[in-house]
């Protein structure tokens, strides 16, 4: 694994605009120590080093040719040091008037502490991670409901430039997963870089000064000479539109928001929801409670998972040569890949997915009301396909009932369905998803001549390659608009963005350009190129889903195979934007 020389900051400096008096320094916040150690032993740590060692060379060298055409500026950084030397007695008020970082991150989760590391292999060391939680983790530190795991296997679901030989288990718990997380916190040196329990509610671009601005729910503002919104797809949890919701009087829990303390021993339990999260929730809630009634509006299409524990040679096999581990992987990418002409396009391989999820439900489910009423009516890969072998019987235990009555609202003891029964309930556990900014953005983002984004999405998302948006210069997206894989690893994406990010931020701060801005027609033909390619997908062929807005428009998924969406983002095409020096 690589890391970065310790002092080619200085070339980012160097170049920067003018900085304004009484900013925070927002690379000397006090980050919260990581909770977790590291999940893997010394042999990793060992090779990490070494590699580390070499990566520094690297990285030292391109730094220092990196420094050569901000030679000037780095004179004029020295005299103002020299002068700020000399004015000891102002020194306390000089300290406050930091410098804007290269980078401001917000979010802290797999994207947002990636594009981190990244950025450090780049050389570029001066950016801060402005994270709302108090911990680092996004989605795995926030969905910690019974069940949950990844449902794609970890060697995939985990950045290729940080293996883990040590998963316990084809697809791991988030507890692991988060520990995943945390050991990248500790093994790429991120702690400080990270600033915890800041809220970012506005992002705004100073177009004189060619800063970004991230306002602070405290109020504070944090400048960047770039920004990444790393906030996460589904890090907002939505409750249902469901009439009625603050009568119930009972327990309510989001799965994305556990409550550990709550004791689920012989109470009478709903689960609204059959996403993936709600069929995660239920096999392992029946186990404890008294009833558990599991409201769905619409069956899903279920796959075996292929789950097993890792066997110890393998862990020490992946451990003597990564070359195998990196062979599990590829094997598991293509096997990924080959998926994608099943659940988006409707192919012959679409059938042999159906039959195959059907030939499970027949296997699983004895009963023949109980099968009709868990068969899907669309497509297969028209929603997320669900992943798992326990689920089915679950739903046949004892305790458990699936209703299929709509809701017709919340009671303050219950719920009532649209067949006139109120079930009686103690708690109700929501695993209804996320708000997905599809058509709007979580928090306003504001660009050039006053435009909002929020305003320019309100029909649907857009963004060039997923990650610019013309008019909002110096601003990378993750998981922006179509950008969603329906059937890879979200990991490989976020790689392929990540590099991309890269690649534009070292051109706007090693070519010393106020703005890097997409063009507006080449954002506009790429869309059009999309939407049509959309057109033709199994997301788009008549289901509902959170894939798409309201109105069908979809402005999630990638229309295509994961090697395309990488081949798209592998190229860094300098004509598509407008330069502007600093
Ligand atoms: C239960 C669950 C299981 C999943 N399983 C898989 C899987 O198996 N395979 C797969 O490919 N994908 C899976 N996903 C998708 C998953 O979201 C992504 O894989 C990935 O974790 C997203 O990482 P992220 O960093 O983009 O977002 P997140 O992990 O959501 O991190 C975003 C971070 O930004 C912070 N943030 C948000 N707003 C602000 C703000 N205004 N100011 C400051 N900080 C902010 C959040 O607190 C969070 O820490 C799953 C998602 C869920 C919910």
């Amino acid at each position: 694994m690589n890391d970065e020389t310790s002092n080619s900051n200085d070339s980012r400096t160097a170049g920067q605009p003018e900085v304004k008096a009484g900013e925070t320094d927002v690379t000397s916040g006090t980050a919260k120590k990581a909770a977790t150690k590291a999940p893997r032993k010394k042999a990793a740590a060992k090779k990490a080093t070494a590699k580390k060692a070499t990566a520094k060379k690297a990285t030292a060298k391109k730094a220092a040719a990196r420094k050569a055409p901000a030679k000037k500026a780095s004179t004029q950084t020295a005299a103002k040091k020299a002068t700020a030397k000399k004015a000891a007695p102002k020194k306390a008020a000089a300290k406050r008037q930091a410098k804007p970082a290269s980078v401001v991150i917000v979010g802290a989760g797999f994207a947002g502490l990636g594009m981190a590391i990244r950025l450090k292999q780049a050389g570029v060391n001066d950016f801060v991670i402005l994270e709302r939680g108090d911990r680092v983790g996004g989605t795995w530190r926030d969905n910690t409901y019974p069940g949950a795991a990844c449902d794609i296997p970890s060697n995939l679901y985990s950045y290729s430039f940080a293996p883990n030989p040590e998963w316990s288990r084809s697809f791991s718990g988030s507890n692991e997963i988060l520990d995943y997380i945390h050991y990248l916190v500790d093994e790429f040196d991120l702690e400080k870089h990270i600033r915890f329990n800041c809220n970012v509610t506005d992002l705004s671009f100073q177009e004189k000064a060619g800063l970004w601005e991230a306002t602070l729910e405290k109020g504070e503002v944090v400048r960047g000479r770039t920004a990444v919104m790393a906030q996460g797809p589904l890090s907002n949890a939505s409750f249902p539109n469901i009439e009625g919701l603050e009568e119930f009087e009972g327990k309510k829990i989001h799965s994305a928001r556990w409550d550990h303390d709550y004791d689920f021993t012989g109470k009478r339990v709903a689960v609204i929801g059959t996403g993936a999260s709600g069929i995660q929730i239920v096999p392992e809630l029946v186990k404890t409670v008294g009833k558990l009634k599991v409201f769905q509006r619409t069956p899903g299409w279920v796959v075996p998972r292929p789950d097993f524990k890792t066997p110890d040679w393998h862990k020490k096999l992946f451990k003597k040569i990564p070359a195998s581990q990196k062979a599990v992987r590829q094997a598991l990418f293509w096997t990924h890949e080959t998926m994608a002409m099943a659940v988006i396009w409707n192919s012959p391989l679409t059938r042999v997915a159906e039959r195959l999820s059907l030939a499970h439900l027949h296997n699983q489910v004895e009963d023949d009301w109980m099968r009709r009423q868990l068969t899907p009516d669309f497509r297969i890969g028209c929603k997320r396909v669900l992943v798992s072998n326990d689920y089915y019987p679950a739903l046949q235990k004892e305790n458990a009932e699936l209703i299929t009555w709509p809701i017709a609202r919340l009671a303050p003891n219950g719920i009532r369905t649209s067949d006139g029964v109120e079930h009686q309930l103690d708690c109700i556990v929501f695993a209804t998803g996320f708000d997905v900014s599809k058509s709007g953005t979580p928090f306003p983002v504001k660009g050039l001549d006053g435009r909002r984004l929020d305003e320019e999405w309100h029909g649907g998302a857009q963004a060039y390659k997923s990650i610019n948006v013309a008019g909002y210069p110096n601003l990378f997206l993750t998981f922006g608009p179509n950008s969603g894989p329906g059937h890879n690893s979200a990991l490989v994406y976020m790689e392929s963005q990540l590099d991309y990010a890269v690649k534009g931020i070292l051109r706007i701060l090693d070519g010393n350009l106020k703005m890097l801005n997409v063009k507006e027609d080449v954002q506009q033909r790429h869309n059009q190129r999309l939407q049509k390619r959309l057109a033709k997908t199994n997301w788009n062929s008549g289901c509902k889903s959170w894939y798409l807005t309201e109105d069908g428009f979809n402005a999630t998924m990638f229309p295509g195979f994961a090697t395309q969406y990488q081949r798209q983002m592998a190229q860094f095409e300098e004509q598509d934007y407008q330069l502007v020096p600093a």
